[in-house]
């Protein structure tokens, strides 16, 4: 399901509020300049609603990673816009990166659609509102950090921060490069202020966000020194980041993780195959050995760490066997979660020209097999954690059991507890007594 932006408020001396509709899909990136669109687009006036029926504006933040993602924006744009009031002038349109990789075609393709905007974009949307005309913003700009617009962040425990934007890496598969532009990071002083602000709005988990995080450099700056300043603010008790590239991570950097208590102990390392062949041809920077290596040097610094990974299945070339090396790798690695893919040719990167190899068959046989290997495997893990004890920030009751509590543990498994005396933004201690592939449960011991 698509995410909701929450509320944001009016700026001083603005007119009538209108009202502003935001649906996000794709990653955590997209969640955060969604809080980003609502904070720019308060300073015109708008002010976030929770449903199309009550919107001046309707806003989808789109994702292009794979067609998939983009037929669906499609579909639900369309379905928008039949369904729009007539009764007062409600203008519908798509941000991120869908917007960017088919820029102003898709005010062609897709009729009625009032506006097209790209991730650089955000700071002119006001503007582009007040014009009558069907319009587009797809301007990429590689200075473009937004670093004086304060996000509508929305309720809960956990902050999004953007702390780099854009990624140079230009692998063959990825559309990233070419719909977010080229890397730049934003100042460390500007981060540690709004890593300040979130402290003050009461959340206490942050989660520092670029496509390869790890890359951050400004001035003399680099992301291990990063993550140690935002640890050290008041207030902010979690420290996580996604995601990093493999070939990114420094010493500095798993120096930092180790040494900061508030640095969770878990990291998403994304690797894509298990292959050698594979990851040369996907241009990623690094063999299967480097990352083997990488994932060796952190569990000797950090013993507790857990991973996490992305994998693409069928890219072209991919044989029987490179998969087979995909399979066995997460099995060595002893991945706790994994987002899996079925390779999705996306045009203007360097495979959307080379012929595909793997049928659609083949890939979703592929990947059906990964995800039983994986959830036996997280349910295997799980088990393993029956005894132990969790220390878990409460975010919410429980779905199914109201008067229970549940929340992220240090790895990021979502925990479900009965609580004694435990509150929304305590972190406690869980003793883990069930657990299923997706779940732990168990019963809070101390405050
Ligand atoms: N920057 C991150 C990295 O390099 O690890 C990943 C960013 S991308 C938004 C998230 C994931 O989408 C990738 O790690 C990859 O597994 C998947 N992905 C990207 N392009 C894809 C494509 N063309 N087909 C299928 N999966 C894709
Ligand atoms: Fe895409 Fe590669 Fe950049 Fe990640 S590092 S965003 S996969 S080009």
């Amino acid at each position: 399901m698509p995410s909701l932006t929450g509320t944001a408020d009016l700026s001083p001396g603005a007119a009538r509020a209108k009202g502003l509709y935001v649906e996000t899909y794709g990653c955590q990136m997209n969640l955060a300049d969604s809080e980003l669109i609502v904070g720019a687009l308060a300073r015109h006036g708008y002010t976030a609603v929770a449903a199309p029926e009550d919107a001046d504006v309707v806003l989808l933040n789109t994702c292009a990673i794979r067609e998939h993602a983009e037929q669906r924006v499609a579909q639900r744009v369309r379905q928008l816009i039949a369904g729009r009031r007539d009764d007062r002038r409600v203008r519908v349109g798509l941000a991120g990166c869908m917007a960017q990789h088919h820029r102003e075609r898709l005010l062609e393709l897709i009729p009625g659609l009032d506006f097209v905007v790209g991730p650089d974009g955000y700071r002119r949307l006001g503007e582009l509102l007040e014009g009558d005309e069907p319009a587009a913003d797809v301007q990429l700009d590689r200075r473009e950090t937004y670093e004086d617009i304060a996000p509508a962040r929305g309720e809960g425990m956990r902050a999004w921060l953007t702390i780099m934007r854009g990624c140079d890496r230009f692998c063959t598969f990825c559309v990233v490069p070419f719909v977010r532009g080229r890397e730049r990071s934003l100042p460390a002083s500007v981060l540690e202020d709004e890593a300040r602000r979130i402290a003050a709005l009461g959340m206490k988990e942050v989660v520092l966000l670029g496509q390869t995080v790890n890359a951050y450099r400004h001035d003399d700056v680099d992301f291990g020194e990063l993550l140690r300043r935002i640890a050290a603010v008041d207030g902010i008790e979690r420290v996580r980041y996604t995601s990093p590239h493999p070939a990114d991570m420094s010493d500095s950097d798993i120096a930092a993780m180790k040494e900061c208590p508030e640095v969770m102990p878990y990291v998403h390392l994304p690797v894509q195959s298990g292959s050698d062949r594979m990851l040369a041809a996907m241009d990623r920077g690094h063999t299967i050995d480097e990352y083997r290596a990488l994932v060796a040097r952190m569990r000797e610094a950090m013993p507790d760490l857990a991973f996490s990974t992305d994998i693409i299945v069928g890219y072209p070339g991919e044989t029987e066997e490179d998969f087979e090396k995909t399979s066995a790798l997460m099995e060595e690695v002893g991945f706790d979660h994994a987002f899996m893919f079925k390779y999705s040719a996306r045009e203007g990167t360097r495979a959307f020209k080379i012929d595909e190899t793997v049928g659609e068959q083949d890939k979703g046989r592929r990947l059906t097999r990964l995800i039983e290997e994986q959830e036996a495997r997280a349910a295997r893990v799980h088990r393993t954690l029956v005894g132990s004890v969790s220390r878990v920030l409460v975010e919410s009751n429980a779905k199914r059991q109201a008067d229970w509590l549940a929340g992220k543990n240090e790895h990021f498994k979502t925990v479900v507890f009965e609580p004694h005396g435990a509150a929304i933004g305590d972190i406690v201690a869980v003793r883990i007594e069930s657990s299923s592939s997706h779940t732990l449960r168990g019963v809070q011991i101390e405050s």
